[in-house]
């Protein structure tokens, strides 16, 4: 509630610096409620407990709010659009990825832009088109009532505003016109859900009906509706929070995470092309543990990928224990992330161990064994591509090879590193023998810093004699 402004100069005097660049702070009664316990600051005010920081980043979003935004629209696409329109006297609004990207300083060089208007949005896009100097064609998808073109790259999607409801017999929403408020309603997301106007009258005025603002300040993942609803209407969402939260770094809110736990079975009914985009994005960004652990706690990746989770645990035998190779995995595929943005050279760390599962064996002599995993693991990689419908083309054989050859290095520099043997596995592994490398490379997380040190300077031996060795032949 905005009109009820309280000037904070009781709070200024306390503490300055924490309230530096804010002018107001917002009388929210649920302000506890909202508070990340990371950021909070407590002070005593009138011998209540005040949680400043929170107050402050709830304040930050409102302001937002009250600002106008005419600087995120500055690509002359946009008053193009807001012209085109306006001609045809309907509303439109930027909505969703661009929205939330600007507030979060993601500068992405060609954006996707989503457009929504309150009529026809396969209308308002041929009318932009026949106003842009080479007249793009206009992609019409019926039966999504969606029309997309691009302009200079930019890809831009158009949408007449629409109300969904789903029924629980069928995965496909009745889908009505409706307003910016009832299509904010069926986005996934409250940081997904706010809209820059174009209309003349309010060019770049914010609509945030869900306090989307509030959540990015946050770093809060969490549906504009109940979360049970919105996740069991299209489940797709639950990856899709899980996506995000990893991609941002955000949390995702307890209720949402506790609706994605009771949900998790009904992602079953999605296409494994929605699922596998998904995916990528999770195995694409900084840290893909984080991912993997929300779909491992939602319990989703007992559903997505059951190999993984057949990694997960310790065993004991006469005192033998063996390492958890689910959290070995994700180790070593948030190592090789640093040094790789190679989707199949994530995927290939990701699946590196898969076989490991199968072949388990003790035996009083040996201990734990994994006998011929690689090979095992090599064949797992064709049956989860083509499970979850992914290309059974290079990339796959690429992901099967680096899997299959994964212990090779490791063998090798335990002996002697003669050059018959880099000579094997230069001829082996081909122009895949650097991936290799930083495959096995990413291996090692050993807590050990002196046995940390030695594998490290074994393959540095490794790498060296490979480029003598090329050199030598070439
Ligand atoms: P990115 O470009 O990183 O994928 P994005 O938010 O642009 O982010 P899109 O998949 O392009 O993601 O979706 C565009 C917008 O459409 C989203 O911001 C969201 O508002 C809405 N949206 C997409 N998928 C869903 C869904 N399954 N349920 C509800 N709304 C969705």
């Amino acid at each position: 509630n905005l009109s009820n402004f309280e000037t904070p100069k009781s709070f200024k005097e306390i503490h300055e610096d924490i309230l530096k660049g804010v002018d107001y702070v917002v009388n929210l009664p649920n302000e506890k409620k909202l508070a990340n316990p990371s950021q909070i600051v407590k002070l005593k005010k009138d011998g209540t407990v005040v949680v400043i920081r929170a107050w402050a980043q709830i304040w930050q979003g409102h302001r937002n709010n009250l600002m106008n935004h005419k600087k995120a629209l500055n690509n002359p696409i946009f008053k193009i659009i807001s012209e085109a329109a306006e001609e045809l006297r309907v509303d439109a609004y930027v909505i969703g990825g661009f929205v939330r990207d600007y507030f979060l300083n993601r500068h992405s060089s060609v954006p996707d832009i989503d457009i929504v208007a309150i009529g026809s949005g396969i209308a308002l896009a041929k009318h932009v088109s026949s106003k842009l100097p080479h007249k793009p064609k206009v992609q019409v998808f019926k039966s999504y009532g969606t029309a997309m073109l691009r302009y200079n790259d930019i890809e831009i999607e158009f949408v007449g505003a629409r109300k969904e409801s789903y029924n629980r017999t069928s995965r496909n929403p009745i889908v009505e016109n409706g307003t910016l408020e009832d299509d904010q309603k069926r986005r996934d997301f409250t940081i997904n859900a706010m809209a820059f106007s174009l209309s003349a009258s309010d060019f770049g005025e914010l609509l945030d009906p869900f306090d989307g603002c509030v959540d990015l300040n946050q770093k809060i993942i969490k549906t504009p509706l109940d979360p049970d609803i919105t996740y069991s209407d299209d489940p797709l969402r639950m990856l899709r929070a899980i996506r995000f939260a990893t991609q941002l770094n955000f949390n995702i809110q307890k209720e949402s995470l506790s609706a994605i736990k009771s949900n998790s079975e009904r992602i079953n009914i999605i296409t494994k092309e929605r699922i596998v985009v998904e995916l990528h994005k999770i195995i694409a960004s900084n840290e893909p543990s984080k991912g993997f652990l929300l779909l491992e706690k939602t319990g989703l990746l007992h559903y997505i990928l059951p190999e993984l989770i057949a990694l997960k645990g310790i065993d004991e035998i006469e005192g033998q224990k063996h390492k958890d190779n689910f959290y070995h995995t994700l180790e070593v595929l948030d190592n090789i992330s640093k040094y790789t943005n190679n989707l199949w050279l994530r995927w290939a760390a990701l699946l590196h161990d898969i076989g490991k599962a199968p072949t388990k064996k003790f035996n009083k002599k040996n201990g734990w064994t994994f006998h011929a995993h690689e090979y095992e693991g090599a064949k797992m990689v064709y049956h989860l591509f083509k499970r979850l419908k992914m290309p059974l083309n290079d990339k796959m054989k690429y992901v099967q090879k680096l899997v299959f050859m994964s212990s090779r290095p490791i063998v090798l520099a335990q002996d002697m590193v003669t050059d018959s043997a880099v000579r094997r596995l230069i001829f082996d592994a081909g122009d895949k023998v650097d991936d290799l490398m930083t495959l096995c490379e990413a291996d090692i997380t050993t807590k050990n810093p002196t046995k940390f040190n030695k594998y490290h300077n074994n393959f540095k031996i490794v790498r060296n004699k490979i480029i003598e060795v090329e050199a030598r032949d070439h």
